[in-house]
C-alpha cells in the first residue's frame, strides 16, 4: 500500500561502506559482547513492528476496534487491581494465621518447657521455610528474590526469562507465604510488587497458553508497549496492596520501577491502585469481625503512630539530619554487603545445585530461629513502668498477646522482656511495638543494639537465598531500631523537648529504606499513608534526602546493583558523560554487520541463525542499478516462526507475487512475556526445504530508526532510551533530503491535510 512504499522508500538508504554488504557466506561472525547477556534476557520491541502482517491486521479492524481496545485496557487496569488485592489478601491471611498458630503454640509449650517451646519453634519455621525454598527451587526459579529488579529491567526494555510465568506467579505467593511466615529476616512487600506485574503480564497475553488458561477475545494486547503499560499498573498495584499506600503505589511504578511515563497511563496506574485500596479495604472490614482467625487489625501493615509527636522543633533538625546519614551509612553498606555475598553464593553455593539452595536456605532458618529465641532468652529483664490504670496498657503482658511488655522468661510476675517484644515475634507486630508512640521509654539501648546487630547481619545473609523475599520490612525494623536508639538520646539529652522515640524510629525506618533503595518520593508517601501522620512530612523528606545524598556517594541503589549482578543491562535515564564525546560510529566499531538478503535461501538464514545469537538483521536488497539498498529489519524471532511455519517457501530466488502474504496474521508474531521463545534448534527442516528460498521482505520492519555515524554517543543514547528501542541502524551521512518535517507538519486534520495555514498566518 501507499504508506508501505513511502516508509519503504524512506528506509532505502546506503549502508556504512555505499554498498550494503552481503552475506559472503552463512557463518558470519558475531562479535565479542554477545557472550554478555547470553540466554537469561532479552530486548522488548516496544517499538512496534510495522511489518505487513501488521498493516494487514490495522486495515481489517472494524470501527469498534479501538473502542474495545480503549475499554479492555481500563478493564485490565481494574482486573489488575481486583486480582493483585485479593493476592495480597490471600498472602497476609496466611502469614499471620501461620505465624499466630506457630506463636501461639508455642507460647502454650513454654508455660511448661522452654526448651521443647524452642524445638517446636525451630522445627514450624523449618518447615515454612522448606516449603518455600522446595516450591521455589523444583518448580518456580524465578519466583526467588524480590523480583523487583527484574521488573525494573522488563519496564526498561529488557525482558528476563520466565520471569512473568504463571507459575512464577504460583510460586511467588506460595513461597511468600512461606518464606514470611516461617519468620525469616524479609518481607513479603516486592514478592507482592512482583506478583501484581505477572498478574498484569498474564492478562495482557490473554492468560497461559501452557496450561490451558487463556481465551482469544482477551489476546490483543500484542504489542510488548501496550504488555509494559500494563505490567506498570501491576507494580503500581503490588506496592498498592503491600502498605495500602495507593498513592505511594503510583509514585512507586513512577519514580522506581519504570522507565516510560504517559499521563494516559498515570490515570490508569492510578485506577488500579484506588481499586486495589477497596479490595483491600473490604477485606480488613471483613476480618475485622474475627472471620479470618489471626488476621485481623493488625493483620495488614498499617503501623498507625497516632498519639505520637505532632510537631517537632529545629532543635531536632540534628538529631534527624544524623539519622539521615546514619541511613546512608547503613544503607550503601547493606547494598555492598549484599552485593558481595550474592555474588560469592552464585560462584561457589548455587552452582552445586538445587540440594545446596535448600540446605543453605533451611540453615538459615535454623540460625534465625535460634537466635530469636535464645537471645531474648539471655537478656536481663526489666521492671514494669509506672502506668495509669485507665492507659489500657498492660505491663507485664502474657506471651502471645500485643504489646510492648511481654513477660519472656522473667524471674518475677512485674518484669518484661523488651527484647522478646521485637525479635520473638511477627515482623508487622515488631514493627508496630517498635513505632509505639506512648514513651514509656521500654525498650533499653543494650536491647536495642543488640537486636540492630543479629537482625542486620541476618537481613544480610538471607538476602539472595532461593526464597521469595522482599527488603521493605527488614529495612523497616533495621532502620526503626537505630531511629529508636537516637531518639532515645535526644530524650537524655533534650530534656526541655516533648520527643518521642516512636516518631523517631518511623524517621529511622525512612532514612534506611532511602539509604538503601535510594527513593525520595515514593517512600516519603508510603511513610506517610502506612502511618497515617502528615505532621512529619518535612522530617521524613529531610532524611530521606539526607540518606539518598549519602547513600549515592557510596554506591548505586539495591535494585540497580542487583540488577546489574543480575546481567540485566539497564539503562539509565542520563547518557554517561563520556558518550557526549564519541560518535555512534565509535559505539559499532570493529563490528561485522551480519545481514540477509531480501530473497534468502533457507539453508543460509539457518546459518546465519546458528551462526550468532544476534535478534536483528538488517535486509538488503540489490537495486535496478545494481546497488545494494537496505530495505528494513528482520527479528530473529520472525525468522524462526517463518522457518517453523514453512508456508512461505518458495523455488525461485524471486520475490514473491501478490497473494502469498494471507497465510500469517500479526498475532504469529508475537512472543509470550517472558518465555525463552523458539530456538533454531527446535527447528526441523528436510534437506529438500533447505534448498528453497523465501522472500523476508513482507515480514521485515520496513522503518527502523537510524542515525548517521557522526551523531554523538550521547544523543543516540538519548533517542534509544526515550523512544524504546531495541536496534538502531548507523549509517553514512545521506547524500540528499527529499524533505524537511517540523512541528507543524504533524499537526494534521482527521482527514489528513496539514493544519499550517492558520498557524503559519498567527505566526508571522
Ligand atoms: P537484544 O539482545 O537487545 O535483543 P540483539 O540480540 O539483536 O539485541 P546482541 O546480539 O545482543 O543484539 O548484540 C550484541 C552485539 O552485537 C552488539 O554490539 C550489537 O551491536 C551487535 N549486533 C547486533 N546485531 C548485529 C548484527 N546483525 N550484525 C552484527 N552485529 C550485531
Amino acid at each position: 500500500d501507499g504508506i508501505g512504499m513511502a516508509r519503504l522508500a524512506w528506509s532505502r538508504l546506503p549502508t556504512a561502506d555505499g554498498a550494503a554488504p552481503l552475506p559472503e557466506g552463512p557463518a558470519a561472525s558475531a562479535p565479542a559482547q554477545d557472550e554478555l547477556f547470553v540466554g537469561a534476557v532479552e530486548s522488548l520491541d516496544y517499538e512496534v513492528i510495522e511489518n505487513y502482517a501488521y498493516r494487514e491486521e490495522q486495515a481489517q479492524r472494524s470501527k469498534f476496534w479501538v473502542p474495545y481496545y480503549i475499554m479492555l485496557k481500563w478493564f485490565f487496569a481494574l482486573l489488575i487491581g481486583v486480582g493483585t488485592g485479593l493476592a495480597a489478601i490471600f498472602i497476609n491471611l496466611a502469614v499471620e494465621n501461620f505465624s499466630g498458630w506457630k506463636f501461639t503454640l508455642t507460647f502454650a509449650i513454654i508455660q511448661h518447657s522452654y526448651f521443647v517451646g524452642f524445638l517446636v519453634y525451630i522445627l514450624l519455621n523449618l518447615a515454612l521455610v522448606f516449603s518455600s525454598v522446595y516450591i521455589v527451587t523444583q518448580f518456580a526459579p524465578a519466583a526467588a528474590g524480590s523480583g523487583i529488579p527484574e521488573i525494573k529491567g522488563y519496564l526498561n526494555g529488557v525482558d528476563t526469562h520466565g520471569i512473568l510465568l504463571f507459575r512464577t506467579l504460583v510460586g511467588k505467593i506460595f513461597g511468600s507465604i512461606g518464606s514470611v511466615g516461617g519468620g525469616l529476616a524479609l518481607g513479603k512487600e516486592g514478592p507482592l510488587v512482583h506478583t501484581g506485574a505477572c498478574i498484569a503480564s498474564l492478562l495482557g497475553q490473554g492468560g497461559s497458553a501452557k496450561y490451558h488458561l487463556n481465551s482469544r477475545w482477551v489476546q490483543i494486547f500484542e504489542s510488548d508497549r501496550d504488555r509494559r503499560d500494563l505490567v506498570t499498573c501491576g507494580c503500581a498495584a503490588g506496592v498498592a496492596a503491600a502498605f495500602r499506600a495507593p498513592v505511594g503505589g503510583v509514585l512507586f511504578a513512577l519514580e522506581e520501577v519504570t522507565s516510560w511515563w504517559r499521563s494516559h497511563l498515570m490515570w490508569r496506574v492510578f485506577f488500579t491502585s484506588a481499586v486495589v485500596a477497596v479490595v483491600v479495604r473490604s477485606a480488613m472490614n471483613w476480618c475485622d469481625s474475627g472471620k479470618c482467625g489471626h488476621f485481623g487489625a493488625g493483620g495488614f501493615i498499617i503501623w498507625d503512630i497516632s498519639g505520637g509527636q505532632e510537631d517537632y522543633s529545629y532543635q531536632e533538625l540534628l538529631p534527624v539530619a544524623i539519622i539521615g546519614v546514619i541511613g546512608g551509612l547503613l544503607g550503601a553498606l547493606f547494598n555492598q554487603l549484599t552485593l558481595y555475598i550474592t555474588k560469592w553464593r552464585r560462584t561457589y553455593l548455587h552452582k552445586k545445585g538445587k540440594r545446596v539452595q535448600i540446605f543453605e536456605a533451611c540453615l538459615i532458618s535454623l540460625i534465625t530461629s535460634t537466635v530469636s529465641f535464645v537471645l531474648p532468652l539471655l537478656r536481663k529483664c526489666s521492671p514494669c513502668p509506672e502506668l495509669e490504670t485507665n492507659s489500657g496498657i498492660q505491663c507485664p503482658h502474657p506471651p502471645g498477646t500485643d504489646g510492648n511488655f511481654v513477660n519472656f522468661y522473667c524471674s518475677k510476675d512485674n518484669e518484661y522482656n523488651d527484647l522478646a517484644t521485637i525479635f520473638f515475634n511477627s515482623q508487622d507486630d515488631a514493627i508496630r511495638n517498635l513505632f509505639s508512640a506512648k514513651t514509656f521509654h521500654e525498650y533499653s539501648a543494650q536491647s536495642l543494639i543488640t537486636f540492630l546487630v543479629m537482625f542486620y547481619s541476618l537481613a544480610v545473609v538471607t538476602f539472595g537465598t532461593a526464597v521469595p523475599a522482599g527488603q521493605f520490612v527488614p529495612g523497616i525494623m533495621i532502620g526503626s531500631t537505630y531511629g529508636r536508639l537516637v531518639g532515645m538520646s535526644v530524650v537524655k539529652f533534650y530534656k526541655k523537648l516533648n520527643v518521642d522515640e516512636g516518631t523517631y524510629a518511623l524517621l529511622g525506618a525512612a532514612s534506611f529504606l532511602g539509604g538503601s533503595m535510594r527513593m525520595t518520593v515514593s517512600l516519603c508517601v508510603i511513610m506517610v499513608e502506612i502511618t497515617n501522620n502528615l505532621q512529619l512530612l518535612p522530617l521524613i523528606m529531610l532524611v530521606l534526602l539526607i540518606s539518598k545524598a549519602v547513600g549515592d556517594f557510596f554506591n548505586e541503589g539495591l535494585y540497580e546493583e542487583q540488577a546489574r549482578l543480575k546481567g540485566i543491562p539497564l539503562l539509565d535515564s542520563r547518557p554517561k558523560q563520556v558518550m557526549r564525546n564519541m560518535n555512534a560510529k565509535d559505539a559499532c566499531k570493529n563490528q561485522k554487520v551480519v545481514c540477509l538478503p531480501r530473497v534468502s535461501r533457507v539453508v543460509d538464514i539457518v546459518s546465519v541463525l546458528q551462526s550468532n545469537k544476534h535478534n536483528g538483521f538488517p535486509i538488503v536488497e540489490r537495486g535496478q542499478n545494481g546497488e545494494s539498498l537496505v530495505i528494513g529489519l528482520i527479528l530473529r524471532s520472525h525468522l524462526l516462526v517463518l522457518l517453523q511455519s514453512k508456508v512461505d517457501f518458495q523455488n525461485t530466488p524471486f520475490p514473491c507475487g501478490p497473494g502469498i502474504l494471507n497465510r500469517h496474521n500479526f498475532s504469529d508474531f508475537v512472543k509470550p512475556a517472558s518465555s525463552k521463545g523458539k530456538s533454531i534448534d527446535d527447528i526441523h527442516l528436510t534437506d529438500e526445504e533447505l534448498g528453497l528460498y523465501l522472500d523476508l521482505a513482507p515480514f521485515l520492519n520496513p522503518s527502523p530508526y537510524i542515525v548517521p555515524e557522526d551523531m554523538s554517543l550521547a544523543k543516540v543514547y538519548n533517542l534509544f532510551r526515550q523512544l524504546g528501542l531495541r536496534h538502531i541502524f548507523v549509517v553514512p551521512r545521506p547524500s540528499r533530503v527529499v524533505g524537511l518535517i517540523t512541528r507543524k507538519d504533524l499537526l494534521l486534520e482527521e482527514d489528513g491535510n496539514t493544519a499550517t495555514t492558520e498557524l503559519q498566518s498567527t505566526s508571522v
